[in-house]
């Protein structure tokens, strides 16, 4: 670890547990053993708010992915795991979260420091997330079950359906909520009795190698869960196209998707494709503008602006544009930027130096394409990957900066006369994944919902999560559907037996 990473942590109080934990060789979890990288290839994993070299993470082969297929496969074939009822399956979850509550201030740190998010953010959405998420499932683990059917056609028959787990899953996450990404593949699988095999983002690993020592500690059978770090274009690759591998879960950019999706088809591997956003936000005249303004930018730059549904684009009322851009600029003004650790940080650096590199390109292709900088946009020194939080106004739906995922802490403004008008330049997007609504007409509201191609919409707040509720996009933003009761249909194939009665 560098000096500049351990003065930071020491600054900041950093836990002993975290300290050992970035202290320890890192290695994989491949069937309940700790492995290196089968031709011992490393990464150098970087602090984003230091710029210095935290420790060095295992590269993964596709050696390194069968042996993991191999063990998830034994595992779901016929190991304790298969064997194991639902109740036994729901307790080990439990387990599970209760060991992520118990270690929750240190999987926050870990997070912090590994992808330089807010670690009070990180303690209060990614672990809670991730606890409250597996602890959602786990309750589904004894409600799975068929239905039995009274068939038409003349005859005698009993005919009813079973529900039965796809097998193993390919889990393939990206880096801005690492441990609460992968928990939303896992709990699902989980609880329908699959075996999983999860590829974390290279750029941030971690958490998900601290989390497979919980999966031991909790006494989920070895092989169930296998962790293999490794770069998306080796690993990742190759498990699109791994014959064991029966289901393929995918978050990140929709380019990537396609490719992943594209290649996991050849064997007609289940799929689901959680992919990017530009999500669009509508703030109506006759909404609460101060309450709208916070909201917005809130949901805009939150977790520096890397979240897949962040409202990026917001359209206002002409009539109260001048209003809400005030009212806008001066809450952003009071969000600290500050690094991860620091516990009023509200805005940390970016996951790395290369996304640091994108947003800024971003920024500075917006003022070239005439979009008027109101706030922000300034370069920041180093150490760190900051980016000042940003917004234009006055852009134009045909500009890149509008159409394009920044997936940085950048707004986009434009002034609209009526919510036809609003409700065109909203949908006008290749991305569906999310909108928002800013309104208190009722009327207004439901009218606006049905016409919006999103696959969720926030009337008066934005990226309000649940594992109840279903999360996934329209179009370019992927199908089918991470957490919810809907998930459960992506993870479960449906068998109808029909028995002929005498
Ligand atoms: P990314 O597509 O670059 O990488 C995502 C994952 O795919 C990583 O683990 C990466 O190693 C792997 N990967 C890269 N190339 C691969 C390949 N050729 N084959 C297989 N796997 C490969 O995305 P990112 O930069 O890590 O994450 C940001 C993106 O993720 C944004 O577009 C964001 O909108 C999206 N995202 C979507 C959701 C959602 O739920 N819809 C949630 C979070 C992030």
């Amino acid at each position: 670890m560098d000096t500049i990473v351990k003065s930071y942590l020491q600054k900041f109080g950093v836990s002993e547990a975290t300290q050992t934990f970035l202290s320890k060789v890192q290695k994989m979890f491949i069937g309940g053993a700790w492995v290196e990288s089968s031709n011992g290839e490393t990464s150098d994993v970087i602090e984003p708010s230091t710029e210095g070299l935290i420790t060095r993470i295992p590269m993964g082969t596709t050696d390194d992915l069968d042996r993991a297929v191999q063990a998830a496969r034994v595992q779901f074939d016929g190991g304790a795991w298969r064997q194991a009822k639902p109740a036994e399956r729901e307790r080990m979850m439990q387990r599970l979260a209760d060991l992520i509550e118990k270690n929750a201030a240190e999987l926050a740190e870990i997070e912090s420091i590994d992808m330089g998010k807010s670690v009070a953010f990180a303690k209060d959405v990614d672990i809670q997330g991730t606890v409250d998420t597996l602890r959602y499932f786990a309750g589904w683990a004894t409600k799975l079950h068929g239905r039995t059917v009274e068939p038409s056609l003349p005859g005698n028959y009993l005919a009813y359906t079973r529900k039965e787990a796809v097998g193993v899953v390919g889990a393939i996450v990206p880096w801005n909520f690492p441990l609460q990404t992968m928990a939303w593949k896992l709990g699902a699988a989980l609880a329908t009795g699959c075996t999983v095999v999860v590829k974390p983002a290279e750029l941030t690993s971690l958490s998900a190698l601290r989390f497979a020592e919980l999966v031991q500690e909790a006494g989920i059978p070895d092989g169930v869960i296998n962790i293999v770090t490794g770069r998306g274009s080796v690993v990742g690759a190759a498990m699109a196209t791994h014959p064991g591998i029966d289901k393929l879960t995918f978050t990140g950019s929709t380019p990537v998707g396609q490719t992943v999706g594209r290649a996991a088809l050849d064997d007609m591997k289940r799929l689901t494709l959680e992919l990017g956003g530009k999500s669009p936000v509508i703030v109506c005249a006759d909404a609460d503008i101060p309450a709208a303004a916070q909201a917005v930018a809130n949901g805009v730059f939150f977790n520096s602006g890397q979240v897949c549904d962040a409202g990026t684009r917001a359209y206002i009322h002409s009539s109260v544009y001048d209003e809400f851009l005030r009212e806008l600029i001066a809450y952003t003004r009071t969000l600290k930027m500050a690094p991860g650790l620091d516990p009023d940080c509200f805005i940390g650096p970016l996951v790395s130096a290369l996304q640091k590199q994108r947003v800024t390109e971003y920024i500075e292709t917006g003022k070239a394409e005439g979009a008027e900088l109101v706030y922000g946009g300034q370069p920041v020194d180093g150490p760190g990957f900051f980016v000042e939080p940003t917004i234009f106004a006055n852009c134009r739906n045909d500009m890149r900066i509008v159409q394009e995922e920044i997936f940085g802490p950048v707004l986009v403004t434009a002034p609209f006369d009526d919510e036809e008008e609003a409700l065109a330049l909203a949908n006008d997007s290749p991305f569906g994944l999310a909108a928002a609504l800013y309104s208190n007409d009722l009327g207004k509201v439901h009218s606006l919902i049905p016409r919006l191609k999103a696959g969720s919409v926030y009337v008066n707040a934005h990226g309000t999560l649940d594992p109840s509720m279903p999360f996934g996009g329209y179009k370019q933003s992927g199908f089918g559907k991470d957490l919810g009761a809907e998930q459960l249909d992506y993870l479960l194939e449906t068998k109808a037996v029909w028995i002929t009665l005498p």
